[in-house]
Formats: structure tokens, sequence, C-alpha cells
């Protein structure tokens, strides 16, 4: 697969592509991203992606760097050009380059795409085991619902949680309610009921989190939107994380404790191979 960018107008060589040290994303990281999953070539749940970027720059005030079709023919023709087959398509739009000042003004945006191979069918596998997931205090800012690239805190949860051998953080408050992951939503299932945070300022509304929810609906699974606690998620019957990069995955052990025995459990897989389905449904993927 060629490795080639998006960079502000120009499809340039990976290893060439390059925006200014006044990128404001890089300065102040005032900017924000996206992460499709390109499956068989195609994009999975895309028009959800491009409504929410479009959704963050406006809550930014940061222009569109250009019309959403505009946008939606690039990304796809990077992909074409990657000969990406299982991929992800990574969208970064600053407010723009300047000279360094706290203060905004009217800037030309500045968009980069890249595109990298992706191991999808080693999920299927991750979602057959399951991963160890940690509770790590949540250091965020206010507006969690807005993907930006100002992403320190989570790196560091992160970095806490694969530092005590598991693969995700989920961050919690003051109360042990847990928010979400690092870079994932969190589920639980329990007393036959699957629980989530409902979306609000303290989690990012995930895509995968809506695709999850439809298809949960569709298979009669009592929906509950709350908060849940560390202490509830131990006892639960089951848990999970979902993301573009993680179409459901077990959560197996928490905090060194195992959950349901350890090992993925059946609402956990049922919802797993519905969005399998779901993934094959819309790019004709099958892992
Ligand atoms: N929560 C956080 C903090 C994330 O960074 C992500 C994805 O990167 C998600 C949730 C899942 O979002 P999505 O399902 O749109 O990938």
């Amino acid at each position: 697969m060629p490795r080639l960018a998006y960079v502000d107008g120009r499809v340039v060589p990976l290893a060439d592509a390059r925006v200014s040290v006044e990128d404001r994303g890089y300065q102040f990281a005032d900017a924000v991203y996206e992460v499709g999953a390109v499956f068989a070539g195609r994009l999975f749940d895309w028009p959800q992606h491009l409504a929410r970027l479009t959704r963050n720059l406006s809550a930014l005030n940061i222009a569109m760097p250009m019309a959403a079709a505009a946008l939606d023919l690039q990304a796809r023709r990077l992909i074409a050009l990657n000969r990406a087959r299982e991929a992800l398509l990574y969208i970064q739009v600053s407010r723009g380059v300047g000279r360094r000042d706290h203060a905004v003004t009217p800037m030309r945006p500045v968009l980069v795409m890249t595109v990298r191979p992706f191991d999808f069918a080693g999920r299927v596998a991750l979602q057959a085991k399951g991963i160890a997931v940690t509770g790590v205090s949540d250091q965020r800012w206010g507006r969690c619902d807005i993907k930006t690239v100002g992403l320190l805190p989570n790196v560091l949860a992160k970095a806490a949680a694969k530092a005590g051998g598991a693969a995700e953080a989920w961050l919690v408050d003051a109360h042990e309610t847990v928010a979400e992951g690092g870079s994932t939503n969190a589920w639980i299932v329990a007393g036959g009921r699957l629980i989530t945070h409902p979306l609000s300022a303290r989690i990012l509304p995930g895509v995968m989190r809506a695709t999850t929810l439809r298809l949960a609906a569709e298979h009669q699974l009592a929906i509950e939107e709350r908060p849940f606690t560390l202490a509830e998620a131990r006892c639960a019957d089951e848990a999970f994380v979902t993301s573009t990069t993680n179409p459901v995955v077990a959560v197996v052990t928490l905090d060194g404790q195992a959950i349901a025995g350890g090992i993925p459990g059946p609402v956990t897989r049922r919802l797993g191979q519905a969005m399998w389905g779901e993934i094959e449904r819309q790019t004709g993927y099958r892992p």
C-alpha cells in the first residue's frame, strides 16, 4: 500500500507531509479530528463521522476547510490512491496558521488526512479474548463531547493503564462513576440491561456507541443510558468497550478482577456478531 497523505490541498508522500510550526493545532491543540474505518476499501458509518466533524468545527467556530461533499470526495480519493483495503482514515482540521497568539482571529483552516493499514481481522481475535481495563481519574476538560486533538489526559490515562498491564483506562470522577474509556465508550450489562453513560459534555458521542445502541434496540435488548460506577462494573454480568477501532470488545478484567468469569459474555458476543454483520452489510467486508 503506498503511503500518501493529503496536506492542505496537496497529496504528498506521507514521509514528506508537513504542517507549519505555527499551525494552531501544533501550538494550542486548536484542532479537531476524526478517525474513520475502511473495510474492503469502503468507509463504515461515514456520514456519521462527517456530521460529527462538521458539528465539532462549528462548536469551536473553526471554518469547514471545504464543503462536506468536497471533503467526502478528497477522503475517498485518498483511500483509493493509497489502495487501502482495511485501514483507518485520519482527518484533522486545525483553526489555521498564524503568529502565536492566544487570541482567535479569522483564519483559513488546515486540513490534513492520512490513511494507514489496520488489522481488523486481529480485532475479531481480540473480541473473542477480551481486554483488561483499569480505572483512572478523569483529568480532562469540560467539553469531552468535542473531538479535539488535545488528548494529553487520555494519553496519560492509557499509559497508566498499560503500565498496570491493562489495554484501556476507564475514566472516573471523584464518585468513581465511569465516563468512558481513554479512546473508547464504556458499557456494562447488569440485570439483563445494557448500561452506558448518557450523551453529555463528559463523553465523546462515539459513532460506534450510536450504532451499538441501534443494533441493541433491533435485538430487543433493554437499554439504560445512565452513569455507572466502578463498583457496579466489578459486579456486572458483562462489560465491553466500543470504538471505531474496537467494534464491541469485551472487558474481561477490571482493576485486575475478573468480570463474568474472565470471558466475553453472551450479550457482548451477540452485539459483536451484530456489529460485524452491520460492517458486512455496509461494506461487504467479512473478517
Ligand atoms: N471516547 C473517546 C474518548 C474516544 O477517543 C473515542 C474514539 O477515538 C471514542 C469514545 C469512540 O468513538 P468512535 O466510536 O466514534 O470511534
